[in-house]
């Protein structure tokens, strides 16, 4: 472990300078650590996530009110591991110079791709998973060799705290520093002049970060939400399809960005579909108030927001199901209710949900089905559950999506060697996996010219002898 240093919680604009300019001055004396640092700093951040497990989970159960350490564990700290012990196991290949053909009349030069770490990279996180949200960029940042200032989010403070106290526990502040604050450090955070930033969270306020980020040209991964639809199959077994989308669904009450948003359904399927959602819940949340394992809404604005979606609904038509028993408003525990004959003017199928709401929409035939997820927004997940391969491949050839699980939900967000992110409104850019690696290094093309060079037949004065060689070379290409 190396020298601490804490930023401290009101950053002004000049200390996140600081610490910028901190981390550009380490970078610049150390531009391309070897393997050992990069797999030196991996292993603190893998010491880090195992020691202080338990202090998260308090400090996140303290933030949302609710919010079991197993789920956690399953969503969290578990994928952040096992990326760290990916990035260990690759790293070696990941950053491998990798060389390159040249065209006959550039030989005997050579050419080869340098795999190099950009420098200081910015990282934003939100609420609604604090560890992996934070921590799995940065895994990427460390293989690639960079520096990284980390911000997570105002709507999880206890667990900011404690993340920032231990990352300073772990990390020099010139290899990685978290700056805790609202939305204005957040605001000063995009603006400094990173050599790339990594932000995850709303559309909306992506929108702002590109903007702020534009005006220093720094590149960009967005990680944003937007609504996933599930399409359900005529082929689909109703029972295993229903345990599958619950558990997607609930899991963190539904605050999850890829969780399923709507539901697709054969019309003549949805009664059946409602049933098997009711049974599956009964098992896996017998009761949702007072149960450890169903999270609390983070705040009383987004229980009201999801209260007010709801009336909303109801109001324009919907028949309101709760699948079993009350929620606790108190606690901000929100019943798994399903919304039933809903329509575009409801303001539940214009937003992403964000929680254990789901709407189901009901379709006559799969082509119905692609042109309503194609009429919206291109989505950040799409799942698909049956067993008809015709129809499974038409749905992925003819919809966009940022990732697919098929016949689960959730699942491709934890293979390592998938991409993962948006696209359109849904995101930019991947990360996870050597997709994360190569976000925050730049792959520069090196040309290595020989000593004896074809290049000279070319210098001027250009007469007869250039332009019947430049002729021949046109001819053959
Ligand atoms: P949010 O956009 O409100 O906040 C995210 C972060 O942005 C926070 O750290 C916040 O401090 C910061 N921020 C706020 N205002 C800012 C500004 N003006 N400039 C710069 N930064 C600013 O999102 P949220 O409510 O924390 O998270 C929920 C959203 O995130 C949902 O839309 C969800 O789908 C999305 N999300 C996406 C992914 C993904 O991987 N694609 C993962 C989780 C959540």
């Amino acid at each position: 472990m190396t020298a601490l240093a804490v930023v401290p919680s009101q950053s002004s604009e000049g200390e996140l300078a600081r610490v910028f300019a901190v981390q550009r001055a380490a970078f610049a004396a150390v531009p391309m650590p070897d393997r050992a640092a990069r797999l030196d700093r991996l292993t603190r951040l893998e010491r880090m996530i195992e020691r202080e497990a338990d202090r998260f989970a308090a400090a996140i159960a303290e933030d949302f009110g609710v919010r079991s350490k197993v789920v956690m564990d399953i969503t969290e700290t578990m994928p952040v591991r096992s990326a760290i012990r990916h990035a260990k196991r690759h790293l070696r290949s990941w950053m491998r110079t990798r060389r390159v053909g040249v065209s006959a009349a550039f030989l005997p030069g050579r050419a080869k791709i340098v795999r190099q770490p950009l420098g200081v990279v910015g990282i934003v996180a939100p609420w609604n998973y604090p560890v992996q949200l934070l921590f799995a960029p940065l895994v990427g940042a460390l293989a690639a060799g960079d520096r990284a200032m980390l911000k997570p989010s105002e709507l999880t403070p206890a667990f900011a705290e404690v993340a920032k106290a231990s990352v300073a526990e772990f990390f020099a502040e010139d290899e990685v520093a978290v700056v805790t604050g609202g939305p204005d450090v957040a605001a000063e955070f995009t603006c400094l002049p990173f050599d790339h930033l990594i932000f995850t969270g709303s559309t909306a306020v992506g929108r702002i970060v590109a903007q702020a980020a534009a005006k220093n040209l720094t590149p960009v991964t967005l990680e944003l939400g937007g609504k996933s639809p599930v399409i359900i199959d005529e082929s689909a077994d109703l029972k295993t399809t229903a345990e599958r989308l619950v558990w997607g669904k609930l899991i963190n009450s539904g605050q999850t960005c890829i969780a399923p948003d709507y539901a697709l359904v054969p019309r003549q399927m949805v009664d059946a579909l409602v049933e098997a959602m009711r049974t599956a819940t009964g098992k896996q949340y017998p009761t949702v108030a007072g149960n450890p394992d169903y999270a609390s809404i983070v705040s009383d604005r987004h229980f009201g927001r999801l209260n007010g979606l709801v009336a909303d609904a109801r109001s324009k038509g919907a028949k309101v199901v709760e699948l079993g028993s009350g929620g606790d408003a108190a606690r901000r525990i929100f019943p798994p209710t399903l919304l039933l004959c809903v329509g575009d003017d409801m303001t539940v199928m214009q937003e992403e949900i964000f929680g254990p709401v789901l709407p189901i929409v009901s379709y006559d035939t799969i082509d119905e089905a692609i042109a309503y997820v194609n009429g919206r927004d291109r989505p950040l997940a799409l799942y698909f559950f049956g067993a008809d391969r015709a129809r499974r491949e038409t749905v992925l050839r003819r919809t966009i999506s940022g990732g697919v699980t098929v016949n689960d939900t959730l699942m491709h967000i934890s293979q390592d060697d998938l991409p993962f992110g948006g696209v359109g409104a849904s995101g930019v850019g991947h990360y996870h996996g050597e997709r994360g690696f190569l976000a925050l290094s730049k792959e520069k093309p090196v040309f290595l010219q020989s000593r004896l060079s074809s290049g000279a037949m070319l210098y001027p004065p250009y007469g007869p002898f250039t332009r019947r060689l430049v002729g021949m070379l046109s001819r053959f290409g």
